[in-house]
């Protein structure tokens, strides 16, 4: 390979700088973000194929600025590298809890589902932190579910099985996001407390155009009805797709195509008309 010229090395560490006061700029703004409370949650539904109807939600973080939205992946991959993700999602359970009492005003037996990051659900504070705000804010554990990703599968067995079996006593379920985009060792599949896999929107997206995206989802599908997992899948847009996931058994489906993540308001709107 060509060795670098040495303007070419200082073009390329100027850029690495910037990347880096970028980031760091973005961390503080979050900082104060999450103090002046300026963070919320925005609700997506989790519809069952088999009658329609709604009993789940995933949270999903949101925050607005003057330039409008920040995605989530990007200010969620500053607060992972930095000590600040638990900070996020402390701010994350308490908001749960607080909408959760609006919601059920509409429908009681409400599930939401959260995002958690792992290290995060890994910590043994965290786990206390939870059990205490559920407590505060008089929330059952049984309508709270985490969302985990399958790095799950390459962390320390021993610790992560021991924390998620510590939540699932408590009352709290497990979900795999993304399911068939990581890190695929099924291995520990079945030794780990879980209720739920979801389909990751790429093998959807793939459902009319080829035939893999459909025949991937089904294989999928086995894996979760063999194991007692319910299927969700995620990123549904078309009424095709629908049809095609209920022809193969799959439980719910998340997507635009029943709604975008809409605010607490919207949401509580949406449930009171798909519901009653
Ligand atoms: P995810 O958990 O896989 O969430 C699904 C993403 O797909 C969401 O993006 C959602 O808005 C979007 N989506 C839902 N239905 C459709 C559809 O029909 N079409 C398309 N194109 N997109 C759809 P969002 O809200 O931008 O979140 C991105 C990711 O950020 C999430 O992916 C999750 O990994 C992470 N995230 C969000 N909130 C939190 C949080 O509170 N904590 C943590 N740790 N991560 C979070
Ligand atoms: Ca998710
Ligand atoms: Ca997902
Ligand atoms: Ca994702």
């Amino acid at each position: 390979a060509k060795a670098f010229q040495r303007g070419e090395l200082v073009t390329y560490a100027d850029h690495l700088d910037e990347i880096v006061s970028a980031r760091l700029k973005l961390l503080n703004k979050l900082k104060n973000a999450i103090h002046n409370n300026e963070l919320c949650l925005y609700y997506q539904p989790k519809v069952s194929l088999v009658n329609g109807r709604t009993d789940g939600l995933e949270a999903l973080m949101r925050w607005p600025t003057d330039d409008g939205f920040i995605p989530p992946q990007d200010f969620i991959s500053v607060a992972e590298s930095s000590g600040l993700i638990f900070e996020l999602e402390r701010f994350l359970i308490r908001q749960t809890c607080r909408d959760l009492k609006e919601i059920e005003k509409i429908c009681p037996d409400t599930v939401i589902a959260i995002n958690v990051s792992v290290p995060v659900v890994e910590s043994e504070d965290f786990f206390e932190y939870v059990k205490d705000t559920l407590k505060e804010y008089n929330v059952r554990p049984e309508q709270l579910m985490i969302e985990l990703t399958e790095s799950i599968m390459i962390r320390n067995h021993k610790l992560i099985n021991k924390r998620l079996n510590q939540y699932r006593n408590f009352g709290i379920q497990f979900s795999i996001d993304d399911f068939g985009t990581g890190y695929n060792s099924l291995t520990y599949l079945h030794n780990l407390p879980i209720a739920q896999i979801k389909i990751d929107k790429s093998f959807i997206d793939n459902m009319t155009q080829s035939n893999n995206g459909t025949f991937l989802s089904s294989v999928i599908i086995s894996i979760a009805n063999h194991f007692n997992f319910e299927s969700v899948a995620e990123g549904v847009e078309t009424a095709e797709q629908v049809a095609a996931l209920k022809h193969i058994g799959c439980n719910y489906a998340q997507g635009y195509y029943f709604c975008k993540p809409c605010s607490l308001e919207d949401i509580c709107a949406w449930m009171h008309q798909a519901n009653h």
